[in-house]
């Protein structure tokens, strides 16, 4: 093959974005030709003018006017979509053979389905679009013969792993998670800990909402239901360890008794790299794990009694329907709130169960299909009970 990939990256301005393009210059001076055709991002236009200038792509897209009419006027040779529509329409360009989706949020998922709608590969990063999505996402991948190939550390470490035995012999996913910044706190301080202490991640530097979410260990019950649809393996058959130095990324339990592990140095650019080579491998020069200097590596039972929006997520998974639609946006909503100063720690958990709750009781639509249409009405419901939430026991 002569020709090099054509790439479209939505959320380009963002954690995994921007790592994104290291990877792509990277990958360009080991000999490996990436053009990037199209470039989306929310409402950064000054670094996505920069990212203009570096790797001049065909398309860009920018949810804002204000800032859509400024890259137009410093780029006349660039088209410029503008509005929450442009993710999906650079995901669906003709000349598009890979779509890096680092979108954040359930707004996501529109690119992914316009992406494998049209039989493209999908590197994903956007966990949401799996999470609110998933029979949806399975259905457009059988449906039109579309590829996706994680980003997310642990599920590239199990894409990895999986790759070594047939799937009938896999017995467990064993997910590692590292705990997040609270994992050592008694239960007082960590009801009332403020957006200032979730940004004191241990081991990985992230995004604001997957960084909040990492504390709650949402992030690591999104990572079970991402593996449980990515995989086809169901929800018993995937666990959680806690591993609070991140280095061992997730593990394969196969029914001989054997287990496969995937470790490397906790940088994102090593999964996204990988996610774009897939299945050869190329040496960018990103950092190496020393073994030797390791010492000891620390692994343990999750205690789900002390991360109770964990089960709370879960049992959002298993109650079908639009139920993770709905925790998912009222997540969301919280975490923002939770950066505002508007509420603290222990209120996360306590609005996603109160979400459940009241999903089961005035949704309950489990016994449909999910379709885009109750995507959307789900997500609008829950959004508007979360921002009205109040937590008087304060
Ligand atoms: P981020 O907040 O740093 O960046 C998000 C990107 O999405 C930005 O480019 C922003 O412009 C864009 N965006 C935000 N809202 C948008 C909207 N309404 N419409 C269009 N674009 C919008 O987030 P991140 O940490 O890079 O995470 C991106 C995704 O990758 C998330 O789904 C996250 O869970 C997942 N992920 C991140 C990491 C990590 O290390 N950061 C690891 C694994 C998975
Ligand atoms: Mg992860």
């Amino acid at each position: 093959m002569s020709r090099s990939t054509n790439l479209v990256l939505l959320g380009s301005t963002g954690s995994i974005g921007v790592q994104a393009l290291d990877v792509v210059a990277r990958l360009r001076r080991a000999g490996k030709a990436f053009r990037v055709v199209g470039l989306s991002a929310h409402t950064n236009h000054e670094l996505l003018a920069e990212q203009i200038e570096a790797v001049r792509p065909r398309v860009v897209s920018l949810a804002t006017g204000e800032g859509a009419r400024w890259l137009r006027d410093r780029f006349p040779d660039v088209q410029v979509l503008e509005g929450d529509g442009g993710p999906a329409e650079l995901a669906a360009l003709e000349e598009v053979d890979v779509v890096v989706n680092a979108i954040v949020g359930a707004v996501g998922l529109a690119a992914t389905l316009a992406a494998l709608s049209r039989g493209r590969t999908v590197a994903l990063a956007n966990k949401e679009s799996l999470v609110i999505g998933g029979p949806l996402v399975r259905a457009a991948l059988e449906r039109h013969g579309g590829r996706l190939i994680p980003v997310d550390s642990e599920h590239s470490a199990l894409f990895q792993c999986l790759d070594a035995g047939r799937k009938g012999d896999v017995r467990r996913l064993i997910l590692t998670a590292s705990g997040g910044p609270f994992l050592n706190l008694d239960p007082a301080a960590r009801a009332s800990a403020t957006a200032e202490d979730a940004f004191r991640h241990p081991t990985w530097s992230m995004g604001r909402r997957i960084t909040v979410d990492s504390a709650t260990l949402v992030n690591k019950a999104f990572e079970v239901i991402e593996a449980h649809i990515l995989f086809d393996v169901s929800y018993d058959r995937v666990s959680v360890v806690i591993h609070p130095e991140s280095i061992v990324h997730s593990l394969v339990e196969f029914c001989d008794g054997s287990i496969l592990a995937q470790a490397a140095t906790p940088d994102m650019r090593i999964p996204i790299q990988y996610a774009l080579t897939y299945p050869e491998r190329v040496d960018t020069g990103l950092p190496r794990l020393d073994v030797a200097a390791l010492g000891c590596l620390e692994f343990r039972r999750l205690d789900e009694e002390q991360f109770p929006a964990f089960a709370t997520v879960l049992a959002a998974a298993l109650a079908g329907g639009s139920a993770l639609v709905a925790v998912n946006a009222a997540d969301e909503v919280l975490v923002g709130r939770f950066l505002h100063g508007d509420i603290v720690y222990g209120d996360l958990a306590i609005g996603l169960a109160i979400t459940l709750d009241r999903w089961r009781t005035e949704v309950a639509d489990d016994g449909r299909p999910l379709d885009l249409l109750t995507v959307e009405s789900a997500d609008r419901w829950a959004r508007s009970i979360a921002a009205g939430l109040r937590f008087d026991h304060r």
